[in-house]
Order: C-alpha cells, then sequence, then structure tokens
C-alpha cells in the first residue's frame, strides 16, 4: 500500500472577501510527481503553501503525514521543516548574500554542524547544479536560469522528502524549462522523494507529472497522467491546456 504523505480535508483558503480554494480534498502519496496548472491567479501558490504548512486554512484540515499541521507547535513546525524542500517565486534567494552562503544558510539555521562539512554539503549542491563558478556571485550578478538553479539547490541542500516548486520555469525559454524539469526529475528519482509542483507551463506539466489536478473557480479537480489530461473532457481543461481564448475560463 502505498502511504499518504499529504493530504486536505474540506480545505476552504479565503483573504477577507475573497475566496480562494472551497472545500478541497486531495491526497498526495510517498515518491509521487504531483503538478497542479491552471490559469494565473486561480490559487496554485495558494495551494502550495496551505500544503507546506505556510498558510493556515481558513477552514478544514492540511496533514502531512499524520501531523495536523495546525495542531503542531512552532517547534515541531521547524523540525519537520528539515524534511521540506521549498522553491517559491517570491523571496527564495536572499538578495545580499553570494551563493555559496545562500546554500549554506538552510543547513545552519536547521543543524549545528562543524563548518567544514557544512561546506562540504554546499560546495557538492552548487557543482550538481552547475554553479560551481559561481560560488562568490550575488543573485543580481546571476543570470535568471542561474538564480533558478540556486534556489534548487537551496531548497535540496537537506535532501528534503517533500519538495515544492512554485513555478518553478515561469519566464525561462523552452530549452531552460526543459534543463530544469531535467534537473528536478534527475534529484527527485535520486532522492525518492515526493514532488509537488505549481506551473502554467503544460510542457513541464506533462513531462514532470505522475497525476496532475487543475486550479479552477476555487476548486481542484484531479485531471489524472498526463495523456489522461490531454483527453480529459471538461472544457475548462481542454481550454487551459490548448491555451485557447474561447471557452468558459476568463483571461484576468
Ligand atoms: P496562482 O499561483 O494560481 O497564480 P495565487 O495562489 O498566487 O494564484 O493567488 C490566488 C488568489 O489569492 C489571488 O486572488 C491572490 O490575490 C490571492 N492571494 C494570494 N496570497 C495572498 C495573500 N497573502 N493575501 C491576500 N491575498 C492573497
Ligand atoms: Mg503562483
Amino acid at each position: 500500500m502505498q502511504k499518504v504523505i499529504l493530504s486536505t480535508q474540506n480545505v476552504s483558503k479565503s483573504f477577507g472577501s475573497n475566496v480562494v480554494l472551497k472545500d478541497i480534498n486531495l491526497k498526495i502519496f510517498e515518491g509521487e510527481s504531483i503538478v497542479f496548472i491552471g490559469p494565473s491567479g486561480s490559487g496554485k501558490s495558494v495551494l502550495l503553501k496551505l500544503l507546506a504548512g505556510i498558510y493556515p486554512p481558513s477552514s478544514g484540515q492540511v496533514f502531512i503525514r499524520d501531523e495536523n499541521w495546525q495542531a503542531l507547535e512552532s517547534e515541531e513546525k521547524h523540525h519537520l521543516a528539515r524534511k521540506l524542500g521549498m522553491m517559491f517565486q517570491q523571496g527564495a534567494l536572499f538578495d545580499t548574500l553570494t551563493a555559496f552562503e545562500n546554500v549554506k544558510f538552510p543547513i545552519n539555521e536547521h543543524y549545528d554542524l562543524p563548518e567544514e562539512e557544512v561546506n562540504k554539503m554546499a560546495t557538492d549542491i552548487l557543482a550538481r547544479v552547475n554553479l560551481q563558478e559561481a560560488h562568490h556571485k550575488i543573485p543580481s550578478e546571476l543570470s535568471g536560469g542561474m538564480q533558478k538553479r540556486l534556489a534548487i539547490a537551496r531548497a535540496l541542500v537537506l535532501n528534503p522528502e517533500v519538495v515544492f516548486y512554485d513555478d518553478p520555469v515561469a519566464g525561462q525559454d523552452p530549452i531552460q524549462s526543459d534543463l530544469m524539469s531535467d534537473l528536478i526529475l534527475e534529484f527527485k528519482r535520486k532522492n525518492n522523494s515526493t514532488l509537488v509542483m505549481s506551473t502554467s507551463n503544460m510542457r513541464t506539466a506533462f513531462k514532470v507529472a505522475d497525476r496532475i489536478f487543475m486550479v479552477v473557480h476555487k476548486e481542484v479537480i484531479e485531471t489524472g497522467n498526463p495523456e489522461q489530461t490531454k483527453n480529459h473532457s471538461d472544457p475548462r481543461v481542454q481550454q487551459f491546456i490548448n491555451g485557447r481564448v474561447e471557452g468558459p475560463l476568463k483571461a484576468r
């Protein structure tokens, strides 16, 4: 039997009067690659933050394994956070820290290890994302693609069991996007980790996902594997994956 690693029970999330998600029930199993697609502003980032325990739900419950995020003390949350890697759209990197310092940060935040060992972990992860030449550079001195790779390195330096990627290929050209998804998949296979990603790039979604969910009209619809998603009967799914202007989804 596959083990459930993340789940939601009747989760809703509002900001003031803005209801973003309503009554979401989903289960994510250990080792899966889950991708959330959906129009911009539909709530993909919010959903990822709910699952990662960063946002509390307005109602309902979010579980990581058997633990209810809401019931955890902040120390227990901090402890659990070691096992989670996160690459979020904003605020992933510290602007004034070098690449080397950026990847050392989560290690020192969670562990008390000898400097030598920390340096080795940082050196290894930077080499794996091909940034060995960029140790002493700060993010603004790196290209967009290099910044993304640095953010991935930072998310993965502690070998997390679950990795959240919020729109990791946004603003990347198709070749860079493919390189990024290859890198993301390579780490996932090596670490046997669970992957939870949001993206509006269908090419990336089809490449990475075991199962795809579409966030639309405050709901989360499971559309199945890439093949099933391509053939899904919901007109909103068809409109979105084929990028058509005409249809039930309105651009915003
Ligand atoms: P997506 O990632 O699908 O583009 P988001 O999850 O970022 O969409 O946003 C969904 C909705 O939630 C938007 O209407 C956005 O304005 C709102 N929202 C997200 N985060 C916050 C926040 N911290 N405070 C208030 N509203 C928010
Ligand atoms: Mg988003």
